[in-house]
């Protein structure tokens, strides 16, 4: 089973220029805003966003006046690798409500939700209802074989695959692809030491596919949550990759943990007006 295919994000309908060069418009005076006292040059910005580190918006590229944003946004999309994911009207006032259709899922999803919330300092994420929600979470039929996903997010909904959620072959065989060692206990699926990599793992996922609907795409850090194995350039990706990138032996998708990149990431898509 190939690991690209543990992560895929269907994309909203929504088609962007492919190509978007790290030249912003300096052959105009300044840009100058009605409602804003400051002036900011296109090249200032270009010089900001070059000096970050990569595929991290960094404050120093998050402190600009609106304008430069509305103005910029296939830039920063390209630069950072994101771009819109949810429909309009999943986040109202920075804010999406969850509603998690499957018990089994209730957990997981929760914690999911608290790591961005805590990291973010803001509630992204609140607990919806049946009858009150702008985002679903629920199992899905996607097979085990090619093309198939752990998890799945497009506009507002948020699908974890069953088949491999409910499947004691499952981990064992993703840790060893990811990690390349066995797992501890991957053949006594009932021990203590199997279920805390198997929790943490589809926590994992979660906040994963919850990236996504934060309009972050793929990078190729392994201690990112938002960690694919391959990736190609295009108007949200800033260059291809082919493999991993191993960063300290550390594999978020093992850990839960998000990196500052994708903190930063998710900070950057919030003020591009993205959630
Ligand atoms: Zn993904």
């Amino acid at each position: 089973m190939k690991k690209s295919s543990f992560f895929l994000v269907a994309l909203a309908s929504v088609s962007f220029a492919l190509t978007v060069p790290l030249t912003v418009n300096t052959t105009s005076s300044p840009i100058t805003y009605a409602k804003s006292t400051k002036r900011v040059a296109g090249k200032a910005v270009a010089k900001a966003i070059r000096r970050s580190p990569d595929l991290n918006p960094t404050a120093s590229v998050r402190k600009y006046p609106a304008y430069i944003y509305d103005k910029y946004w296939k830039v920063f999309d390209r630069w950072y690798n994101v771009q819109p994911m949810s429909a309009p009207g999943v986040f109202k006032k920075h804010t999406a409500r969850v509603y998690v259709a499957n018990k089994a899922l209730k957990s997981y999803t929760y914690a999911a939700m608290n790591n961005w919330n805590k990291a973010l300092k803001v509630k992204a994420f609140k607990v919806g209802t049946k009858a009150h929600h702008t985002m679903t979470v629920g199992f899905k039929n996607a097979g085990t074989g090619d093309g198939s996903w752990d998890g799945y997010y497009i506009t507002s909904k948020l699908y974890i695959n069953y088949n491999f959620f409910d499947n004691a072959n499952y981990l064992p065989a993703v840790y060893k692809a990811i990690t390349g060692k066995s797992l501890p206990s991957g053949d006594q699926p009932n021990s203590a030491a199997y279920k805390s990599v198997y929790d943490t793992y589809w926590k994992s996922v979660i906040t994963h596919e919850l990236g996504h609907s934060l309009s972050l795409d793929h990078t190729p850090y392994s201690n990112d949550i938002m960690e694919a194995d391959s990736g190609t350039k295009s108007g949200d990706a800033k260059y291809s990759w082919h493999s991993t990138k191993v960063v300290d032996d550390s594999y978020a998708i093992f850990t839960d943990k998000l990196s500052s990149r994708d903190i930063n990431r998710a900070k950057l898509t919030r003020i591009l007006g993205y959630w």
